[in-house]
């Protein structure tokens, strides 16, 4: 099967978004074409074994500033 040629075939009826571990969006599949897309990524990505952070070099930085909020309480008497 030529993966790419066959994705031209998708649509919205009848194939969905394969993600990965994190939820991320790889590629769109459909029942004929999930298991060859599947081997294109490792299980590690998909979350089906392995760590994920283990395969996957991309950096994503916690979203954890800003989050000082305490300015807020204790003002106001
Ligand atoms: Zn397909």
């Amino acid at each position: 099967m030529d993966l790419h040629e066959h994705k031209q075939t998708h649509t919205k009826m009848n194939s969905w978004w394969l993600n990965d571990a994190k939820g991320i969006p790889l590629s769109r599949v459909c029942d004929d074409c999930i298991e060859a897309v599947k081997k294109t990524y490792r299980p590690e990505v998909l979350g089906e074994c392995g760590r994920y952070e283990d395969v996957v070099e991309e950096q994503i930085e916690p979203d954890d500033h800003g989050g000082q909020s305490y300015y807020d309480s204790g003002y106001d008497y």
